[in-house]
């Protein structure tokens, strides 16, 4: 089962319930792991005490072209959907801008003068770290100046297909990354916290995810603060809540040290045993 924590905006506490529920079933002695999907800064290892297990890249071919073989003609500017070509036509100047290249190969079809070739280059890496003997981590990282982290999104997910149940951690946002990252999922936990900004965002994320015909609920973070806004609204559109988490100083104090609050609040960390005993139900 792959259960995928999201949210519409950052700073929610997707890491926070990601890694509990790691943690919980991590105890348990589940065959589990973790995915780190939020490639631009990934956190979710620094929680645990990890050994590396592996580290591979993610290639992703661009093209090179051959200046004195091509004539200039343009087709492949035409062919290439992300501009990633910039052509000069009377100055005898073509370059592929290798960061925008979405590595299509379109413009090796358009080009009959056999003027382009294809390079190997890196967009991030993958890494497994083992938690211990059934729980490992896999962290995706993509490299500085790539221009999505959904290559890195999609390996990292799929290194984790031996593993029975599988946390996503999901990056922040409604674009791209996001939508890789819960369309693989069978459940998806979407975390808010009740203020305009906090409703604002949680829309967003429902309208995608029942575009996606995918089972889902709510966790409110940081309750007590803001406003009833998300609470009216969830109740209006029938969306379970599947577990709250209250605003307090604590909480925040132990999370900000690293620490899994889970380990040290006992109160807490029954709050997500019944969360992940009930997403599991649905599964079993
Ligand atoms: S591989 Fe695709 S994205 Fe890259 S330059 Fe060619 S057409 Fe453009
Ligand atoms: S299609 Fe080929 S020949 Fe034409 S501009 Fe592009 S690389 Fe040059």
């Amino acid at each position: 089962m792959r259960i995928a924590i999201a949210s519409g905006k950052g700073g929610t506490g997707k890491t926070l319930v990601a890694t509990n529920i790691f943690y919980i079933l991590s105890e348990r002695g589940e065959k589990v792991t973790l995915v780190d999907c939020d490639a631009e800064e990934p956190n979710s290892k620094a929680f645990f005490n990890t050994k590396e297990i592996s580290e591979s890249q993610v290639i992703q071919k661009v093209p090179v072209i051959d200046s004195d073989i091509c004539t200039f003609c343009g087709k492949c500017v035409d062919y290439c959907s992300y501009n990633a070509i910039f052509l000069l036509h009377d100055r005898r100047i073509v370059r592929v801008m290798e960061d925008l290249c979405h590595g299509c190969g379109a413009c090796l079809v358009a080009c009959k003068m056999g003027a382009i070739s294809e390079k190997e280059v890196s967009l991030g890496t993958v890494s497994k770290y083992s938690v211990n003997s059934e729980s490992t981590i896999i962290e995706g990282k993509m490299r500085v100046g790539a221009y999505t982290p959904v290559p890195v999104i999609k390996a990292s997910i799929k290194k984790s297909n031996n593993s029975e149940i599988v946390i996503l951690d999901s990056p922040p946002g409604t674009s791209c990354p996001f939508i890789h990252t819960v369309s693989s999922a069978d459940y998806i936990l979407l975390v808010t916290e009740p203020t305009p900004f906090g409703l604002n965002d949680l829309k967003l994320s429902v309208e995608i995810v029942r575009d996606m015909r995918k089972p889902f609920s709510v966790i409110i973070n940081r309750a007590g603060l803001g406003d009833r806004g998300v609470y009216n609204w969830l109740e209006t559109e029938k969306i379970p809540v599947s577990m709250e988490l209250p605003f307090n100083r604590d909480l925040a104090a132990i999370y900000s040290k690293g620490e899994i609050v889970s380990a040290v609040r006992p109160d807490v960390k029954n709050k997500f045993e019944m969360l992940t005993d009930s997403v599991l139900t649905i599964w079993k």
